[in-house]
């Protein structure tokens, strides 16, 4: 019998081809495999048993990276062809969507790198068709060796024979390479001829290196240096951010950090994402690696280079993204040798491009479920489904902080990597460029592009210059919800408590504590926090005790005398009380600033979200009690039961802890009064575990079918996500 099979999902770039072509093989079935623009065509002609084997193990032991989504097979004539072939991909069409993530290296290259008779040994840039750079490499399409930044290097005739032979684990392994043909790494003013084993020897001694990875520059050091990482704190101007670190293996994570089973596998992931958890107190690492912080942000070494440098040093380092503040991470070489080299005492770089720069991706875990805080290398540029069809191609610009894009065709949505937050040249250079590699990439030529409201957003400025489009504006916590409903691939009603730090409301208000009741096309606020005055306007979400002055005026009480003698609080009460200058704001963000200053804990911020990490930080973990809180979400005798427990000396982790129940048990008070069938908890605020975890555990108990985003994060980096599913629903 003769077979035509066709396979959907991620499986062109992933080994697919010589997949089949070694199962065809070994079951001696005839036939042909090519790739279209839909996926792959497998036709095979064989015994009906042999057929059926084919059959049942083709999706079964598909390659590591393949995702197969659907398998749909036919019978067709017996055509009486011989032998089995890889036939070259039919002309014309949409280019294909070949290009997946970036992939820690894989077991058998780990294996070669280890191997002194290996012909790999010890070569940084080993990879095969399971692993190795990809999107990071990738400057067209179709994905193939020329339109990928090594195309400068030409393939010595051993790794050529491995690249040509179907049978071979590096048959069309686009960045293929060895010790003879392909990159070389090199340690800046060294003429070292193992320039990692110099660049270990250094770190060891105590240098701040700046390193040439995968999605752009790190800065590292011994993570157990109190010298080093002092000091690069104190050249970073980065005050209080905890630095990430990478571990040599999981049980050296171990040693840092409390894993539980979802953790050691996100660690262990091909994706190998930065994961933050509890950190253990007898963690060997410095003070300054992140002062105060309850959680350590924890990765292995993803890249040949990663797992060298750290077998060689033994120890966790410090690998912090290499920017200067907030900038974008530096991944071009003159770049990064200009911007770094006052942070640096050295360079381990290498000569393999760098086409668009990927931040290292950051994942929390609650509940024993993802929560992805910054997606972008490991998992992008992998599509995520849409529950409507989009009728046309679409551009979706996303927010402004934690800023990422989206575009989409069809049910495919391809949300792009974390830009940072939108605010300068730099940023706004790599979110135009990035949208036009994605709109090549994935064929999506925009004829709807959606944005947010807030007129002022740079993300909402490019939206407007673009001629000939229709524009779709999506409100902010509308679009909070409709990412979380579309990535579950809801297409139904639900309520969501939307929490977050600032968003543009459709009143002219500063929204951001939202019970909304909607769907893809449409919403209607049932609810908010109640709203008070932003002091000063943007001037309070840098300085945490404004946000105090403001709700323990709006509640009627008497600030904490240590707090209302700073200079300015009478200038500020006065704006408070005047409302001039100051946007009335319902932001849940400005709430956990506000209590976060009232017990003494931050009233001065030097990152976003900061003190509201920090109350969370502080929570007593054995604390039960709750605030009360006013019913429609009025936070005012919250607030006065805050300032009450300050005044009789109680220790701010219960306070914290307290205000934590309070506000889990309102929300879940407050959307089970509408009696909703599923409920949406997004925003930043929600990144937050106590809440997240206390919310939906009280949910859950009064039987309600509870959304919380697992893909993209449910802070502003999922906006641009929600928007393309607003606009997909309803243009
Ligand atoms: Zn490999
Ligand atoms: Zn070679």
């Amino acid at each position: 019998m003769r077979v035509r099979a066709r396979v959907e999902g991620t499986v062109q770039g992933v080994g697919f081809r010589p997949y089949v072509y070694r199962l065809a093989s070994e079951l001696g079935c005839s036939g042909h495999v090519l790739n279209d623009a839909r996926g792959v065509v497998v036709e095979v002609e064989a015994d009906t048993k042999s057929v059926e084997r084919f059959l049942a193990r083709l999706p079964a032991e598909a390659p590591p990276l393949a995702r197969i989504e659907r398998v749909a097979a036919e019978s067709v004539p017996v055509t009486g062809e011989t032998g089995f072939a890889i036939r070259a991909s039919p002309p014309g069409g949409e280019p294909s969507a070949a290009v997946t993530a970036d992939t820690a290296t894989c077991a058998e290259c780990l294996e070669e790198l280890f191997d002194p008779a290996d012909r790999r040994h010890r070569y940084p840039f080993v990879n095969c068709t399971n692993c190795g750079p990809r999107f990071t490499i990738v400057r067209g399409v179709p994905y193939d060796r020329p339109l990928t930044t090594m195309a400068g290097f030409t393939m010595c005739p051993a790794c050529a024979a491995e690249y040509e032979n179907p049978l071979d684990r590096r048959f069309h392994a686009q960045p293929n390479a060895c010790p003879e043909c392909g990159p070389r790494a090199r340690l800046v003013g060294s003429d070292a001829e193992d320039a990692v084993a110099a660049a270990a020897s250094a770190l060891r001694d105590g240098a701040i290196l700046a390193v040439k990875g995968v999605g752009g520059y790190h800065r590292g050091c011994r993570a157990d240096d109190e010298a080093a990482v002092a000091a690069l704190r104190a050249r970073k101007h980065r005050e209080d951010k905890p630095f990430a670190l990478m571990a040599p293996t999981v049980l050296a994570a171990r040693a840092l950090v409390a894993l539980g089973p979802a953790e050691e596998d996100l660690l262990v992931s091909g994706a190998r994402p930065i994961v933050l958890a509890r950190r253990r107190p007898d963690a060997p690492v410095a003070a300054a690696v992140a002062p105060g912080a309850p959680e350590l942000g924890v990765m292995l070494p993803y890249s040949p280079l990663h797992h060298l440098l750290l077998a060689d040093v033994g120890a966790p380092l410090v690998l912090t993204s290499g920017n200067v503040s907030d900038e974008p991470i530096a991944y071009t070489d003159d770049d990064a040798l200009e911007r770094l080299a006052p942070i640096a005492d050295g360079f381990l770089v290498h000569d393999r491009p760098i086409q668009t720069r990927t931040d290292d991706s950051v994942v929390r875990v609650v509940d024993e479920r993802p929560l992805v805080l910054r997606r972008s290398r490991g998992y992008v540029p992998d599509s995520i489904g849409l529950p409507v069809t989009a009728r046309r191609h679409v551009l979706a610009c996303g927010a402004e902080l934690k800023s990422t894009f989206c575009v989409a065709r069809g049910s495919r949505a391809w949300v792009g990597h974390h830009i940072g937050d939108l605010q300068n040249y730099e940023t706004l250079r790599s979110f135009v460029a990035g949208v036009a590699h994605f709109e090549a990439l994935f064929a999506v030529k925009p004829e709807v592009v959606a944005h947010d409201l807030h007129p002022e957003y740079l993300s909402t400025k490019v939206a407007l210059e673009r001629d000939g489009v229709d524009l779709v504006g999506v409100q902010h916590h509308h679009a909070h919800l409709a990412a979380c409903l579309a990535e579950h691939g809801e297409t139904g009603q639900a309520l969501g408590a939307i929490y977050d730090g600032t968003g543009y409301g459709t009143d002219g208000t500063v929204w951001g504590g939202e019970l909304l009741r909607g769907d893809l096309c449409g919403f209607e606020r049932v609810g908010s926090l109640f709203a008070v005055r932003m002091p000063g306007g943007e001037a309070a979400i840098r300085q945490p005790w404004r946000m105090a002055c403001a709700w323990t005026q709006a509640a009627g009480v008497e600030a904490p005398a240590a707090l209302a003698a700073r200079p300015g609080w009478d200038e500020v009460s006065a704006l408070a009380r005047t409302g001039l200058a100051s946007p009335l704001t319902s932001s849940v963000g400005r709430l956990f600033d506000a209590v976060a200053a009232l017990c003494g804990l931050r009233s001065e911020i030097t990152y976003e979200g900061q003190a509201a990490i920090e109350l969370e930080a502080a929570c007593d973990a054995a604390e039960r009690g709750a605030y009360a809180f006013g019913p429609a979400l009025d936070a005012r005798p919250t607030v006065a039961a805050v300032v009450d427990d300050i005044a009789r000396g109680t220790d701010a982790g219960v306070i914290a802890a307290r205000f934590h129940n309070a506000l889990a048990a309102a929300t879940a008070r407050a959307l089970l009064e509408h009696g909703p069938d599923t409920v949406v908890l997004s925003g930043g605020v929600f990144a937050n575990r106590r809440l997240l975890s206390r919310t939906r555990a009280l949910l859950g108990e009064a039987g309600v079918r509870v959304l919380v985003p697992e893909r993209l994060p449910p802070g502003d980096g999922g906006i641009s996500y929600g928007q393309a599913a607003v606009a997909a629903a309803s243009a």
